[in-house]
């Protein structure tokens, strides 16, 4: 039921995560009113912190690559800063239960030329492709008709070439490479900078938020003061010719636009009348949230550093498939984050899911690793508000059939989030290039006349 509206604004922005901030912030710089509604209660979305052995932690995303400008710009603004999540020392990987050092360097020759030749063949394909309606591209209709998996078995891949791609496939997109179309893996792969970029787990230099990058998103939510309402889903939106109303449970406003920030797959969960083109009810199934789950385990001291490894670590136990060192210092404590397939992790209770982590880190880094001083995790699936993962795990057929609805404004609602970016897609950086078009796209429509 339609309630009195108690205010009017110029734009409604619907999720405070980085695209819902980047859409207000730039709109407010212009002038222009604007609310932002956030179901949590608290502001980030993705992005969020947590604590462990006196340490915060960022549960969601964490690195900041070197071209990702707008998350630098705003680190600028807001004088953060960054630390290179430099290797000093050799990395393990553990495949089929045996264990080596020195990272994907210690593969059999004939292993790495496989995968090498597995990645020239998917770069060929990525080169000619736009990611702007990638979907009307001749050859579109065909790569979206195959899983990456179904592609790697016509190419005869190896299976150590498999299980590469496909851990990298759990941790970069959260599904395994048989439930991803073809189409939406090459996609990725060309917004996020070439194969090698993906594929690398060494080398592809990133840093890291000094404090966390949650802080990044506060000091922005802290910049728009009241226009952040907290612990308000937005549950309707109805549109006239002339305005748009927005419900949550507490308020009703006018807006002139709304923006739609959250994350294809939430937006089912607005009411939107009248109804969008039934085609956008397909796309929020089809955009389902990949997932992904991290576990923090803090020791005395990053022991692992004095035994020349570098804390980072790749494996294809159904448990752990990624460490990293997050340590604050060299003398302590060292803090291991630890990337979890959700599929053998989040259904767990905690002492049993900590139970399976660090039994893995023991065979990953010696006993030394079962000398705990702390344990933590976060399961994004298992979420209460918006449950999800880092990107969405878009099946074979879906792009060709609703990629055009990602982000084609209805009306007066438009789109953000990072979904809707075309360049790093899937990222704090797609997110707020995402949020700062379609500010930019409902600027124009209020000062068009
Ligand atoms: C485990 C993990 C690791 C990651 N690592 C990295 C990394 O290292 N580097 C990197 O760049 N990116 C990383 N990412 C991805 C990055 O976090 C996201 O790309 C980015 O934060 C998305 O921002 P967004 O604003 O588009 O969406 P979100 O952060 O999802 O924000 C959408 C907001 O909308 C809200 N919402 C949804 N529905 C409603 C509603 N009906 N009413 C009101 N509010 C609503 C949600 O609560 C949410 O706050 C990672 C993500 C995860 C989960």
């Amino acid at each position: 039921m339609t309630t009195t509206p108690t205010r009017t604004v110029d734009v409604a922005i619907i999720g405070a995560g980085l695209a819902g901030l980047s859409a207000a912030d730039q709109l407010t710089q212009e002038g222009h009113d604007v609310v932002v509604f956030e179901g949590r209660d608290r502001v980030g979305g993705r992005i969020h912190t947590i604590n462990i052995a006196g340490v915060d932690v960022d549960a969601g995303a964490t690195w900041v690559a070197a071209d990702h400008t707008a998350v630098r710009d705003l680190l600028t603004r807001f004088d953060g800063h960054t630390i290179p999540q430099t290797p000093h020392g050799n990395s393990v990987i553990s495949l089929g239960g045996r264990r080596r050092v020195a990272g994907v360097r210690a593969l059999a020759p004939w292993a790495v030329l496989d995968i090498v030749r597995i990645a020239n063949a998917l770069q060929k394909m990525v080169d000619p492709l736009p990611v702007t309606e990638i979907w009307a591209h001749p050859r579109a209709a065909e790569y979206d008709a195959v899983s990456l998996g179904e592609w790697l078995a016509s190419k005869r891949a190896l299976k150590s070439t498999r299980t590469f791609i496909g851990m990298i496939s759990l941790i970069r997109l959260g599904a395994p490479a048989g439930e991803l179309s073809l189409l939406h893996a090459l996609r990725y792969i060309k917004t996020y900078g070439g194969i090698w970029r993906v594929l690398s787990v060494e080398g592809n230099p990133q840093d890291r938020v000094v404090g966390t990058v949650h802080s990044l998103t506060t000091r922005l939510a802290d910049t728009l003061g009241s226009r952040v309402v907290l612990n308000a889903p937005v549950r309707n939106v109805t549109a006239t010719d002339d305005h748009v109303t927005v419900e949550t449970s507490s308020e009703t406003i006018h807006a002139r636009y709304v923006i739609v920030a959250a994350a294809p797959s939430h937006r089912a969960a607005i009411q939107f009348t009248p109804a969008l083109p039934e085609q956008h009810y397909g796309l929020s199934r089809a955009w389902q949230p990949g997932a992904l789950s991290k576990a923090f385990v803090a020791y005395d001291r990053p022991f692992w550093r004095s035994d020349g490894l570098s804390g980072e670590a790749v494996s294809d136990d159904n448990t752990v498939l990624l460490t990293f060192d997050v340590s604050p210092s060299p003398d302590g404590p060292g803090i291991l984050m630890v990337f979890c397939d959700p599929r053998e992790f989040d259904a767990y209770d905690r002492d049993e899911r900590s139970r399976r982590v660090i039994r893995h880190l023991a065979r990953l880094y010696g006993d030394q690793a079962l000398r705990i001083t702390a344990y933590e995790d976060f399961a994004w699936g298992n979420d209460t508000f918006a449950p999800g993962g880092p990107t969405p795990a878009v099946a074979p057929k879906a792009w060709t059939a609703f990629g055009p609805y990602l982000r084609e404004p209805v009306g007066r609602v438009h789109w953000a989030g990072t979904e809707t970016a075309d360049q790093y897609c899937g990222t704090m950086n797609g997110a707020i290039l995402s949020g700062h078009r379609a500010a930019s796209d409902v600027h124009d429509l209020l000062t068009s006349r």
